[in-house]
């Protein structure tokens, strides 16, 4: 047998594996995921029920445009069809949208530290990372990333609220910031957390694509409409945008179970939006319990928030978990605590309050 293996593109070597948060451990004493940010509610009993009815024709191909979720979605959110596209996650989108727009030799630019997809996918794509600071208060430097655009850039991410420091921009510096991208730029506004934000001024990135070509927005089921399971995001974007990610959708990569459950969920947005203002409610109530216990907490619009922790990141996620919380460390830098049930976050504090002691 030779010894020689299939040749692979250069443009893979070291990129970092997607890093998914700690499961809760199985029968140990670990109790609560607060790793990945999702939702903790289990689906609601009509969403389950037509996933069930789905499952039983999954001998078949789903449909491959994707035509009642994406009829519900132009509805919902008055916008043509022909403007959106969904894909296996918002992550599957933002993949696609890469692969439109940048290969090697040309740049994607985002602040840094936000979502660390961003980076895998630029480097699968054979594109360079263009990575800003975050500002010392954890938000996007608008100022900065728009002096950092140059004659090779070829897509921006905006992640509002940001991941994992829950930080947002607000209208007035975003406008600013839109403003200064060249028009042949795509802005790829990455609203995953739109739903938890209560601040009114920031600004609702469908909104703000609908003068603006280049202007892109991302949007997904897997969190407040907790179906993260299953796999489906959205872009909602121009025509050509709109029509490369079509292009460049794996085949049927977005299942029928996932857009039945995406259509149900809708139809029973009110029932799952009382949930997400619960999780808010939790939200703040996690925050003033931190800030009480000591902590310096960045305002957050998102269901997690960020302690930046530096070099005793470690040992802080290790103090959750025994408590029973699995927390989602980002080493030498901080840890991101996704907002649970009450009793999860009360273990929470309980151990971020036992911690802060030590200090
Ligand atoms: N964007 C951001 C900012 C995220 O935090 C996440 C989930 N971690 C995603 C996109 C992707 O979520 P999904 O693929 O489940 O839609």
């Amino acid at each position: 047998m030779s010894e020689q293996s299939p040749r692979l593109r250069e443009a893979l070597e070291g990129i970092p594996v997607y890093k998914p948060g700690k499961p809760a451990a199985v029968g140990g004493p670990v109790a609560y995921k607060l790793s990945s940010n999702e939702n903790p509610y289990p689906p609601l009993p009509g969403v389950l029920e037509r996933v069930t009815a789905a499952a039983g024709a999954f001998n078949r191909y789903p449909d491959l445009a994707a035509t009642e979720l994406v009829n519900e979605l132009a509805e919902r959110f008055d916008v043509p069809v022909d403007h959106l596209a969904t894909g296996t996650g918002s992550v599957g989108v933002a993949q696609q949208l890469v692969q439109a727009t940048a290969g090697p030799g040309d740049e994607v630019l985002y602040a840094w530290r936000s979502f660390e997809a961003y980076p895998i996918i630029t480097q699968v794509s054979g594109a360079t990372s263009v990575q800003v600071p975050l500002t010392a208060e954890d938000v996007h430097d608008l100022d900065a990333m728009a002096d950092a655009i140059t004659d090779r850039t070829r897509l921006v991410f905006v992640c509002n609220p940001n991941n994992p420091t829950g930080t947002v921009v607000r209208r007035a510096a975003l406008e600013r910031f839109l403003d200064r991208v060249p028009a042949d730029v795509l802005v790829v506004l990455d609203e995953a957390y739109r739903e938890f934000i209560r601040d009114p001024e920031v600004p609702d990135g469908v909104r703000l694509y609908r003068d603006r070509p280049n202007v892109c927005v991302l949007r997904t089921f897997s969190k407040a409409y907790g179906l993260a399971g299953l796999r489906v995001g959205f872009a909602v974007a121009h025509e050509p945008v709109a029509a490369a990610l079509r292009k460049t959708a794996v085949p049927f990569g977005v299942s029928q179970l996932a857009q039945d459950a995406a259509v149900a969920s809708l139809r029973a947005e009110d029932e799952l939006l009382g949930r997400v203002g619960a999780l808010v409610g939790e939200r703040a109530r996690v925050h003033a319990a931190l800030v009480e216990q000591g902590w310096t907490v960045p305002p957050s619009q998102a269901n997690f928030v960020w302690l930046r922790l530096g070099d005793r990141t470690g040992d802080f996620a290790a103090a959750c978990e025994r408590a029973g919380v699995v927390v989602r460390p980002f080493a030498g830098e901080g840890v991101r605590i996704s907002v649970g049930e009450p009793e999860a976050n009360d273990l929470f504090l309980r151990a971020a309050g036992e911690f802060r002691a030590t200090l």
